[in-house]
């Protein structure tokens, strides 16, 4: 199927769509996105990832390109222009296109809106689910990793090492040899006690929409929960480990640095989760019944 992509108030087909290249996120990853997942035809989460959106605008001083409802109806046309059931969308803002120079254009810029929709890759994503092979690199990031920027460079070095070692996530590890996060997730372990620990709510890591969704089930199942940065041995005694996003949702951490996880296969924690995952999804309206 054709695919299509919303840029700057047009539809277009993938190969005719472009932004100018004096666009800043081009010229200076000056620009922040989201990814949402779509199931059954509904986003997931979506007003999470639309209150990170709005917040990651906020700490860049971008203004939002459009009003956040409209956003809701452009991520719905391209979903159905796509004909994406299942599968991602992807929303990137930049702060707008202006002659080079590093401070912000003193002439406001009109900031630039980019939503592309893919479908899912059942392949890929029934075999991760069985479990995937992790790496430790050295954080290499900024110190506001928070922001969810598309200045990404750190991040594709990481899963680079990643795929090259034949493992499918990187793990950022601090100075202090704590683990912050994964290149394109968040991080957790379940310890030798049954506790479930992953690092807390810094600029240290990204706050993921995931990550919230699942400790809230946690704790709704009365799992003990430690949020806390935990060592790379302390990841290579534990039970179990697993990391969550929008894309992976609960997927099952089997290596670490190639030493076995646990008994080296999907835990039940990170089993139940993933279940309790699907089965308790926070689905937003079609269009349709947006616009009604
Ligand atoms: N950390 C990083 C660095 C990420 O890129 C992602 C994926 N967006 C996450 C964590 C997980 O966030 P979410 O659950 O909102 O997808």
């Amino acid at each position: 199927m054709a695919r299509f992509a919303y840029v700057n108030g047009r539809y277009r087909p993938m190969a005719q769509a472009a932004v100018h290249i004096e666009d800043r996120g081009f010229q200076f990853a000056d620009g922040v996105y989201e990814v949402c997942e779509v199931r059954g035809g509904r986003l997931v989460d979506e007003p999470a990832h639309l209150a990170r959106l709005t917040r990651s605008l906020a700490r860049l001083s971008i203004a939002p390109p459009i009003a956040m409802h409209s956003l809701r109806v452009v991520i719905r046309q391209v979903m159905i222009q796509n004909g994406i059931e299942d599968g991602l969308i992807y929303i990137q803002v930049t702060r707008g296109s202006a002659p080079r120079s590093h401070a912000f254009p003193q002439k406001p810029t009109r900031p630039s809106l980019v939503v592309t929709a893919r479908g899912a890759d059942r392949g890929a994503r029934s075999k991760n689910a069985l479990g995937i092979a992790v790496v430790t690199v050295p954080e290499t990031r900024w110190l506001r990793v928070d922001i969810k920027t598309i200045s990404l460079l750190p991040n594709v070095l990481a899963k680079q090492t990643a795929f090259e070692a034949g493992a499918q996530e990187a793990w950022f590890v601090g100075q202090d040899d704590l683990i912050n996060e994964g290149a394109s997730s968040n991080a957790w372990i379940v310890n030798g006690d049954g506790v479930l620990v992953t690092p807390p709510k810094t600029a240290q890591i990204l706050e993921g929409v995931t990550r919230a969704a699942v400790l809230k089930l946690s704790r709704s199942q009365g799992i003990d929960i430690e949020e806390r940065r935990f060592s790379v041995e302390e990841a290579l005694a534990a039970r179990e480990a697993f990391v969550t996003s929008a894309t992976a949702l609960v997927t099952p951490v089997i290596r670490l640095d190639g030493a076995a996880i646990g008994d080296g296969g999907c835990g039940p924690v990170a089993a139940d989760l993933r279940l309790a995952l699907l089965d308790n999804p926070n689905l937003a309206p079609r269009l349709a019944q947006f616009v009604a």
